[in-house]
């Protein structure tokens, strides 16, 4: 059978170009390497942080307000929580990178942030110990996204709208042909497609090796710990990010929901290749963690629970690829989502489809082309 687009990778970009395809009416394969909602990739480990003043770049800000409306839509038509807003409280001195960006987009974009000196921040929530200097920005509307969840309800949607799926198989090459893109498969079966969407997350650059992308693999643990005091509990307390001075990487980290606290520290850890990723937890992934949460709510890190290997795909500049390939623009791609692209999925999922679907999207993308400068290598 030939399909007007087959999605490569059904984790969370993929699953959601999947359902957004399929809503279009298209006919839509998905294929994954893995099982559904497997916890092998870059969308594993419970929750994600979700906001709208973004400190990475305001340009972001208009695809927020999108995702947003398509998380709550998701979670009517998927049957499965997929968001809940607990809030985020972002920490650091007033000139820190989180701090200072996430004015500027609030600004730019007219959102609504609540402002917290240290005292206050304090009596809001009892247990944290912000320094001197440190100030507060609390986005009520803001808060976790669930990526497992997410993925589930996406592929539920998109099946209830007719895609077809196949778990367990890689794509193992693609070729664009005159008449569609061919795929060939681990198992020898050929596929053919009017169209391809290339949703690979950590292994895009090497399914896409032509292109020599830029990619940088990150291993990234998260952690996660039993207080031994009740302050932390979800409705008491919201997601955070704090950008401390001294810090080598910002920590954020979730309120327990039931599991215990959650933390990692953003951006930090060792490069690796997907395939080559060190899954077993070894004491030097806990500490800096421990130590840099305990330092921030005393007793949220009393006792270790369990951690987990995710990576990150980072571009140069950390900001997103989703673009048509440049050879064929019936080939689209989207990766290096750099360890903030959760939150984003259903946007994304659209844009893809509508990209390889219509040829074209109304989302202001420009800023995430594949030629911008940051990525194109030096000739
Ligand atoms: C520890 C951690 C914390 C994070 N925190 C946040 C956060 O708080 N907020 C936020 O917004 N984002 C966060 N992120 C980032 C976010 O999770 C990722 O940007 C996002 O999950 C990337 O999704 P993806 O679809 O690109 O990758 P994935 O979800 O990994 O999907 C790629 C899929 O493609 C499949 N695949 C690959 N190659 C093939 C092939 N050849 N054939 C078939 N299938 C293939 C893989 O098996 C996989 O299922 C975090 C990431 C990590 C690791």
């Amino acid at each position: 059978m030939r399909f007007d687009l087959v999605v490569v990778g059904l984790g969370a970009m993929g699953s959601a170009t999947l359902a957004h395809a399929a809503a279009r009416g298209a006919r839509t394969l998905g294929i994954e390497q893995f099982s559904r909602a497997h916890e092998l990739g870059a969308s594993a480990g419970r929750t994600r942080i979700i906001r709208k003043a973004y400190f990475e770049d305001p340009a972001y800000v208009p695809l927020l307000r999108r995702a947003y409306d398509l998380w709550f839509r998701l979670e009517r038509d998927g049957a499965e929580h997929v968001i809940d807003l607990v809030g985020v409280l972002m920490v650091g001195a007033a000139h820190s990178a989180a701090i200072a960006g996430a004015l500027l987009s609030a600004r730019e974009h007219d959102l609504q942030l609540e402002a917290l000196d240290a005292p206050a921040m304090v009596r809001r929530f009892p247990g944290v110990t912000p320094r001197a200097g440190e100030v507060g920005l609390l986005e009520g509307d803001a808060g976790v996204v669930f990526p497992e969840a997410g993925i589930a309800a996406h592929l539920r949607v998109a099946e209830a709208a007719g895609a077809q799926t196949a778990f367990g198989v890689a794509v193992t090459a693609y070729d664009a042909q005159r008449d569609g893109v061919r795929l060939t498969l681990a198992d020898g079966t050929i596929v053919s497609a009017g169209a391809v969407a290339l949703c690979a997350g950590p292994w895009l650059a090497r399914l896409a090796g032509e292109l020599e992308l830029p990619l940088r693999i990150q291993r990234n643990v998260q952690v996660w710990f039993q207080p031994s005091v009740p302050n932390f509990s979800r409705g008491r307390f919201p997601a955070f990010f704090l950008d401390r001075e001294g810090f080598e990487r910002p920590l954020y980290g979730f309120p327990d929901f039931g599991e215990g606290v959650k933390a990692a520290l953003h951006g930090y850890g060792a490069d690796t290749e997907p395939a080559q990723l060190d899954r077993a937890i070894a004491a030097g992934d806990i500490e800096p963690v421990r130590r840099a949460l305990e330092g921030w709510m005393p007793g949220a890190a009393a006792r270790f629970a369990f951690a987990k290997a995710c990576m990150y795909a980072l571009t140069p500049d950390e900001h997103f690829i989703v673009d048509r390939h440049p050879h064929d623009p019936r080939i689209v791609i989207a990766g290096g989502f750099s360890g903030h692209g959760y939150k984003f999925a259903p946007v994304i999922g659209e844009i893809v489809a509508g990209l390889a679907l219509a040829g074209g999207t109304p989302h202001p993308i420009g800023f995430l082309r594949l030629t911008r400068e940051r990525l194109v290598r030096p000739a």
